[in-house]
């Protein structure tokens, strides 16, 4: 609690001293071109299925670069040095949810500090604080990841506005086609079957989106930190026989032995390769990532 706290007053903090600055962000640069960046303008996100939504929407106006590595859990995210210099050319930083990895908060302040915009895409979102996890909506994202990202954007190159909302209206119909897509497959899984079961409290934008329920979590809360205590699991497994609910679903990366264990104690089948915080080899892109997801949650339940 105190982490998040803290971070939220990070936030705010943040905030404040990013609508204080002007539209020339916050990189020191060598050379009026902007250094080694080829659009002059470095965007740097955290996470990066976040970041392909921002190349969807900036286009060619800015390079963008994810500090979290794809396959790397947010959650646990450890910057190095290089992260560190990497945000320090930033002129934009973009975050999904700052209270998502408590070490990027330190960094991202310190960039705050010397004038660089941070957008926050999550901004304005009701529930956004009391659970990050807003992505697994894709009507959310569409709804206020866009235009937070176009406002905020613009504010950074203005001259790019008009083509970055021309792009995101583009690509907001290719997220309402998914969300219409995920309904539809959603609509083989029965009611009764509608039960989902996590690692850790990720699937609430989702449930709540197609109608399913969050029935148990391994770890509690909506951090990865550390492994479930004997007690969790225990009481997991009755959840999981209680419930009648068809599967558990972990992230990838998650640890096998623990999946292995899930699965002998409830005999139920324990899918593994959910796509939540990163994109990965089967999910090269948000939609992707969110087409792989719903594919393997319908297999699962149906
Ligand atoms: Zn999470």
């Amino acid at each position: 609690m105190v982490r998040r706290s803290y971070a939220a007053a990070i936030l705010l903090l943040i905030l404040g001293l990013g609508s204080q600055v002007g539209p020339l962000g916050c990189a020191e640069r060598t050379s009026p071109e902007g250094g080694s960046s080829a659009t002059g303008s470095l965007v740097v996100v955290d996470t990066s299925f976040l970041a392909d939504i921002v190349r969807q929407v900036a286009g060619d106006s800015f390079d963008i670069v994810s500090l979290v590595p794809e396959g790397v859990d947010p959650h646990s995210f450890e910057p190095t040095p290089k992260d560190a210099a990497t945000i320090a050319e930033a002129d934009a930083i973009v975050a999904t949810h700052l209270g998502l990895e408590p070490k990027i908060v330190e960094l991202v302040q310190a960039a705050a500090e010397k004038g660089c915009p941070v957008i926050d895409v999550s901004a304005g979102i009701p529930g956004a604080e009391q659970d990050p996890h807003v992505w697994l909506d894709p009507v959310m994202v569409l709804d206020y990841y866009l235009p937070n990202l176009v406002k905020g954007l613009s504010t950074v190159k203005p001259e790019a506005g008009t083509t970055m909302s021309s792009n995101a209206e583009s690509y907001g119909h290719r997220l309402r086609e998914l969300d219409e897509w995920i309904e539809e497959q959603v609509k083989s899984v029965p009611a009764a079957r509608r039960l989902l079961v996590s690692n850790h409290e990720s699937l609430g934008w989702f449930a709540r989106r197609y109608g399913f329920a969050v029935v148990g979590t391994l770890l509690p809360g909506q951090h990865t930190e550390g492994a479930p205590s004997a007690e969790r699991l225990v009481a997991l497994v009755t959840t999981v026989k209680q419930s009648g609910a068809p599967a558990v679903f972990l992230e990838t990366g998650s640890d096998p032995g623990l999946a292995e264990q899930i699965a002998r104690e409830t005999g139920v089948a324990v899918i593994t390769d959910l796509y939540t915080h990163s994109l990965g080899e089967a999910a090269r892109t948000y939609i992707e990532m969110m087409e792989w997801n719903a594919k393997r949650i319908v297999e699962a339940l149906s």
